[in-house]
């Protein structure tokens, strides 16, 4: 029954993978291999985050339209407001629509430590780029809830005002606990968000640096998870395995509770996404590549 149940989600499953823009040769290598390997999954869209450092923003803009003049695929870069100006954010906006960039993931941006409120959150940013242009728009949500927010009610409060300054679609924080990104989805629906809440999977193949990255985000790691990973520090063949085991499990969990639409934090390494996304229907079209 279960086969049959995955065997029904063929097609009808939605994917889109993000990477981040790589700092050495080698990496940039790796990088180009998994976008070559994902590409044939046919993503919605593909995503290259936006570091707090000049010299990986420029690299994000450069490698989005890398990605869009080779691949042909929708390359959608992050961008986030926290240390910019409004005329830069502007110029960068006009930037990427004269260069064919329809799609924008908008963000805040991590505060530095110690300092002030900010001067724009990332609701300000939607506004601001839907006065440029009509973009299609991703924002992050939080089911965990966002460190800094006072509760988890303004925390949803804010997610709406993103999706109505106009935002397409929010993706979520990456998560383990399915139980919390379910009962997130259901208050989104219930304050009158209609917009999909894209679960973001996170495939762990290095679990001690997952918890450090969790502690920081405010994401749970159950005890599950945890004990899955006892013994193997040493042993990164079988994390792997052991990793995309659990994300095939949760993107598992998922479909049946009807999400469509699943977006990968890749690491940039093709691998793990690509079985799991095997495993949820999506592969390529072997009557294309057989000819
Ligand atoms: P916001 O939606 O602005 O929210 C930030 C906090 O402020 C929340 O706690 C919110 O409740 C609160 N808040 C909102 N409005 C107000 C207000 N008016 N008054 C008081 N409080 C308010 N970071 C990067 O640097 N680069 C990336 O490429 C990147 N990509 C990401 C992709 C995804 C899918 C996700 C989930 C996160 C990403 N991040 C990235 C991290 C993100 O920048 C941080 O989580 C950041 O701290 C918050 O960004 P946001 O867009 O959610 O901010």
């Amino acid at each position: 029954a279960l086969n049959q149940n995955l065997a029904s989600l063929q097609g009808k499953i939605n994917v889109s993978f993000e990477f981040f823009p790589p700092k050495t040769e080698e990496m940039t290598n790796t990088l180009w291999q998994s976008i070559e390997r994902l590409s044939t999954l046919k993503p919605k869209f593909v995503s290259v985050t936006y570091g707090a450092n000049s010299g990986e923003r420029d690299r994000t803009h450069s490698i989005i339209k890398e990605i869009k003049n080779k691949t042909g695929l929708i390359a959608a870069p992050h961008l986030t407001c926290i240390d910019a100006s409004k005329e830069e954010l502007i110029q960068i906006a006009k930037d990427y629509f004269d260069n064919g960039i329809r799609h924008i993931v908008a963000l805040r941006g991590d505060l530095p430590p110690n300092s002030g409120k900010p001067d724009m959150y990332a609701a300000d940013l939607v506004t601001l780029l839907k006065s440029v242009a009509d973009f299609d728009i991703s924002v992050a949500a939080y089911p965990e809830v966002h460190p800094e927010a006072k509760n988890a009610k303004s925390d949803l409060i804010n997610l709406k005002a993103k999706l109505d300054a106009g935002a397409n679609r929010a993706i979520t924080q990456f998560f383990f606990d399915i139980e919390s990104y379910l009962r997130f989805r259901d208050r989104c629906v219930a304050i009158g968000i209609d917009a999909d809440i894209i679960p973001g999977i996170l495939p762990v193949s290095n679990f001690n640096q997952l918890q450090k990255f969790a502690t920081m985000t405010n994401v749970k790691v159950p005890d599950w998870l945890k004990n899955m990973f006892i013994g193997l520090d040493n042993d990164p063949e079988t994390r792997k395995m052991v990793g995309a085991s659990v994300a095939m499990e949760m993107v598992k969990i998922l479909s049946r509770e009807g999400v469509k639409d699943f977006h990968f934090y890749t690491l940039n390494r093709a691998e793990l996404s690509y079985a799991i996304c095997h495993t949820l229907g999506v592969r390529p079209d072997l009557q294309a590549t057989s000819k």
